[in-house]
């Protein structure tokens, strides 16, 4: 990634031991990200992929196999000659510890070294705060990496979204509203538990590389991530890299004004588009539909249990033809295009993924309802693809492993 300037600690020693160090050197890099783009692949292709002559990749490709980063694989088609051995990344060369901030709840997930979802772990968030985030968040670590299963590999460090400003340089969480954290001390948390490198990212700069790589934008190189969950956000991927900006703040749409006599926002502000458009807006509204009796068919449908009303409760009412439900997904749609076309105009760029607890709880009803507002919104010559996050819950997970392999490896995505 280019623009990656936060810091990590030192990888602490593990299977691959000492010679980490030494391998940090640009062919390095640019090799393990060849493999781990095109794997399993053989030793010509390499050669071709990354203009290394045969000579150097049959050196580097022995270094890092003593260093167990990489494996051989089988054998490839032959061209001719003798069938090519295939090499592929060593899934066992390490584990990375992530965690996701954002939403409703943490979410913990083990990734091995090749990218790979292997263990699990979450936590509704029962409390809000600096001293109720860091319990809850240590447990889900906690339960992660005390697991039998991650005792048998070296853990190179912690990967974490997040969803609030970040000051590059201490780790720590600036400002996060929803999460009523203010100047949290991140990094230095989780390295006074566990002794462990992190590194710490936006939670919709992940998602945005993710979803480039393995969800719903494999085909474009500039698309714009739209969380649409408790906080609103996006994340750019321009060249089929991060765009951070300047100060690592690219994307917090959340706290642009959209009405000047709307309701208070956690951040002090008045009718911000998370105010009114944040998950925590909609589900007041929803509470208020059941609590006044204002709409029944809502109220069948969540029967007999009225607490455990969720947005999707609210898109079936919709469906089965509920008016006031189906203005409930009209607005949030609405208000959604309208930041979706803020940005893409301002940055012409017309691929847009849509994901978060609330795009996903509202469904096709809702991504209908945005078709249409944009029609409404766009400029009249920019058409714009909207399409629904092809990963959901894993893209923040994904994406920060992904960071953070780079960061602890060197390799790029
Ligand atoms: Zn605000």
């Amino acid at each position: 990634m280019n623009q990656i300037n936060h810091t990590a600690g030192t990888t602490r020693g593990g299977r691959q031991g000492q010679s980490l160090e030494g391998l940090r050197n640009q062919n390095i890099g640019v090799l393990l990200s060849a493999i781990w783009g095109h794997a399993p692949v053989s030793r010509a292709d390499l050669s071709r992929l990354t203009g290394l002559a045969p000579s150097s990749i049959t050196r580097l490709i022995r270094e890092l196999e003593e260093s167990g980063l990489i494996q051989e694989t089988g054998k490839g088609e032959s061209s001719g000659g003798r069938q090519p051995v295939l090499i592929a990344p060593n899934p066992n060369a390490g584990l990375i510890a992530n965690l996701d901030m954002s939403g409703s709840k943490i979410s913990g997930g083990i990734f091995d070294a090749a990218n790979q979802l292997r263990l699990s772990a979450e936590h509704p968030y029962t409390e809000f705060g600096g001293e109720a985030v860091k319990r809850q968040l240590l447990a889900v670590a906690h339960e992660m990496l005390d697991d039998p299963f991650t005792h048998d590999y070296p853990v190179l460090g912690f990967g974490i979204s997040v969803p609030g400003e970040i000051d590059m340089d201490t780790g720590a969480i600036v400002e996060a509203y929803n999460l009523r954290l203010r100047d949290f001390p991140l990094r230095q948390i989780l390295m006074d538990e566990f002794g462990l490198p992190v590194y710490i990212e936006v939670d919709t700069y992940a998602a945005a590389l993710a979803e480039k790589h393995y969800g719903a934008g494999q085909s474009v190189d500039d698309l714009i991530y739209m969380l649409v969950s408790t906080g609103i956000g996006f994340g750019i991927i321009m060249n089929g890299k991060i765009y951070q900006g300047k100060a690592g703040m690219s994307g917090f749409i959340g706290h642009i004004i959209i009405d000047r006599n709307g309701p208070m926002c956690l951040c002090g502000k008045r009718g911000c588009l998370e105010a009114i458009a944040g998950r925590p807006a909609l589900m007041n509204s929803a509470r208020r539909l059941l609590k006044y009796g204002r709409d029944p068919l809502l109220a069948d449908i969540v029967d007999p249990d009225p607490a455990a009303l969720s947005l999707e409760h609210v898109a079936a009412a919709a469906e089965m033809g509920s008016a006031i439900c189906q203005e409930m997904i009209l607005g949030e749609a609405d208000d959604i295009a309208y930041a979706i076309s803020l940005v893409t105009t301002i940055l012409d760029i017309n691929f847009v993924i849509v994901g978060g607890e609330v795009a996903q709880q509202f469904g096709s009803v809702f991504f209908d309802a945005l078709h249409a507002a944009m029609d409404r919104y766009r400029r009249a010559q920019h058409t714009i693809d909207i399409v629904p996050a092809g990963l959901e819950r894993e893209a923040f997970l994904k994406g920060i492993s992904m960071l953070t392999l780079h960061e602890m490896l060197g390799i790029s995505f």
